[in-house]
């Protein structure tokens, strides 16, 4: 039997002491661990207790990063009841992005990196008034020490209470979340404070830690590579060049205003040979910078820009300028593992041109850090193939375990039905109609709600046309951009259906594709329709070609994993508890051949079959 002594519960599940008995060893040997671990098995319990057993005997310091804000009450309330249980002298620190917690009335309004810039400007004139309450000359006020003081006693306060205490005190939440990092035992965080170098250096020195001080714990990690790639991706479009233009004349700066125009100058003649049928292509860093340097000097144009953007920044929380800047600077960034590109695309009133320097191989930013660490415990419900993710995240000599679902087996079938395919050459409406019919036998058979998830919100309309007239149950239909309000309004309406049962429309990476939970009887069936791979473009022909280089696996990592990954996402939401009973069915031939079949669960209740409603309606009836 395993020992933990820092459990939260009484008891410790069968296969989660496998994942505890993991952890320990990555953390006692300085390892890192990269683990398949499915839902239900507890995974933040399993992780967070023995490293942390291990961080305060060896003065670590635990990050348990997650990919959303909403994932962080799970871990604060598992070292709640740490604390609590253990009666542990126990501090935790749970903190957002910056501008999140910022509590100047209107911020929201601000992009990131508007308002890093709006920020630091208010800081350094003296001009935000909840700072100089919180700090003087880089120390904490006694004010800011004596609230400290009160959360502190709290050990582990939410974000939330953070920001409550402080905008009650008048105090910068962000500092005082940092400078209650500074002692603790956890922080919860997200991607940023770790996977974003400028983030994490500066952060690493405000709390005087080094990297080999810290144990990494990354939640929900099948995240972490896309959302790497997007954090170090930048672009400029000839509409930023035009918002920023206005913003130079408000003020009336020609000078800027003629920088302005030359930038955006250079990006139309870099795009002269597009067009309808040639919309996109490679360019190089120097293309972009000789042609700059033809009128100006191009890091003392950074400076002039960006000086400019700080003075509007004193006055205004908004500068389409400062986006600019940040696209200079990053522009002089490093080739490898990146793709310089232009592109036309249809734009509302006229053509978008975008210059973008893509993100193409998140190692480049994650293996550093993962390396130096004490270690990284790297996690996720559906982190196959294991392998792929350590190369992919560059991390050196991984132990890499696959933990097996603590559901029982029989709670779910797995029917794949191989007749239509949503295959580009295949395409008609004939086939859309076919589709939508196959549907409709499936969700019919079900005794309650279904989801059916499309690849695009395009071939949802058009499946739909044909769906509406052979399906009789209520159906709801996720429209693009949903806020988050309107989002939980749906997810509310579409519980009601719970015994009458209804069907849910939705798109794989859309609102709902994944970090919904709708356990019990609220949801009996997700319809996966097609497979939701990348168009064919230049990056995703770039990536294959890099990766085919780099591991000889181009089409697998830049092409199919990552559709196969999103698939696993939608499938998961059909099982979320042990007593969850339900079916996943994936509809498209494709999911029978070889090169995606040997992704999907392969067990004795995964099918391939054309004659699947007898199957259903057995299953329900047991
Ligand atoms: S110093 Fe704090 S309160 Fe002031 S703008 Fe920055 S984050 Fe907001």
């Amino acid at each position: 039997m395993i020992e933990c002594n820092l459990f939260p519960h009484d008891k410790i599940r069968p296969i989660q002491d496998e994942l505890i008995d993991n952890v320990k060893k990555a953390v006692k040997n300085g390892l890192n661990l990269v683990a398949h671990a499915p839902t239900g098995l507890g995974k933040t319990a399993a992780s967070i207790s023995p490293a942390l057993e291990y961080a305060r005997e060896n003065n670590k310091t635990i990050f348990f990063l997650t990919s959303r804000h909403t994932q962080h009450k799970i871990a604060i309330d598992t070292l709640k009841e740490i604390k609590r249980k253990h009666d542990l002298d126990l501090l935790a620190t749970d903190i957002i992005g910056k501008k999140h917690m910022c509590v100047v009335p209107g911020i929201n309004l601000l992009h990131p990196s508007e308002f890093s810039e709006f920020c630091k400007s208010q800081r350094e004139e003296g001009n935000c008034a909840f700072y100089s309450m919180t700090k003087k000359s880089g120390k904490a006020t006694v004010y800011a020490k004596k609230v400290l003081g009160e959360l502190k006693k709290m050990g582990t306060p939410s974000v939330e209470e953070i920001i409550e205490t402080s905008k009650k005190n008048n105090l910068c939440a962000y500092e005082v979340a940092v400078m209650l990092s500074q002692n603790s035992d956890v922080i919860i965080a997200d991607y940023n404070y770790i996977f974003n170098r400028n983030i994490r250096e500066g952060f690493l020195t405000k709390i005087e830690k080094l990297p080999e001080d810290l144990i990494i714990i990354v939640d929900e990690a099948h995240n972490l590579p896309n959302r790497v790639k997007d954090m170090a991706t930048h672009r400029i479009s000839n509409i930023l060049m035009k918002r920023a233009l206005k913003e130079a004349s408000k003020y009336q700066n020609e000078e800027i205003a003629d920088q302005l125009i030359h930038i955006e100058n250079t990006i139309r003649k870099m795009s002269e040979d597009l067009n309808r049928e040639n919309k996109e292509k490679k360019v190089s860093k120097e293309d972009f910078i000789i042609e700059i340097e033809k009128e100006y000097e191009y890091d003392e144009l950074i400076a002039s820009l960006e000086f400019f953007s700080s003075k509007v920044l004193e006055e205004e929380k908004k500068s389409s300028i400062s986006s600019i800047v940040t696209f200079l600077e990053a522009w002089r960034g490093p080739d490898h593992g990146f793709l310089r590109m232009i592109e036309l695309k249809d734009g509302l009133r006229e053509p978008l041109i975008n210059l973008s320097y893509k993100c193409l191989d998140p190692s480049v930013i994650t293996s550093e850090i993962i390396n130096q660490s004490h270690s990284t415990i790297l996690m996720s419900g559906t982190l196959k193939p294991i392998n792929m993710y350590s190369e992919l995240l560059g991390v050196s000599q991984p132990i890499e375990k696959e933990f097996q679902s603590p559901f029982p087996e029989d709670n779910r079938i797995n029917l794949i039905i191989p007749k239509t395919t949503t295959k580009f050459q295949q395409r008609s409406e004939a086939q859309y109609k076919n589709i939508a019919q196959e549907c409709v036998k499936v969700t019919d058979n079900v005794p309650g709600n279904s989801i059916i998830f499309f690849p695009s919100y395009a071939l949802l309309d058009q499946i739909k046309k044909y769906f509406v007239e052979l399906n009789q149950k209520t159906i709801f239909t996720e429209i693009r951009n949903m806020d988050g309000e309107t989002k939980q309004e749906l997810l509310d309406n579409f519980k009601k259906y719970e015994k009458e049962g209804s069907v849910l429309l939705a798109v794989v990476s859309g609102s709902f594709g994944e970090g919904i939970d709708l356990p019990g009887d609220l949801l009996k069936c997700v319809v996966i329709v097609g497979l939701p791979l990348s168009t064919p473009d230049l990056e995703t022909k770039t990536l294959i070609d890099y990766f085919d280089k780099k591991f000889s696996k181009g089409w697998e990592y830049g092409y199919t994993a990552p559709a196969i990954n999103k698939v696993m996402q939608n499938a998961g939401r059909c099982i979320r508890s042990e007593k969850d009973r339900g079916i996943v069915v994936y509809l498209d031939e494709r999911y029978a051949w070889s090169n995606y079949n040997k992704y999907l669960p392969n067990d004795k209740n995964t099918l391939v079959t054309q004659f699947y409603e007898e199957k259903i309606k057995q299953f329900f009836l047991k």
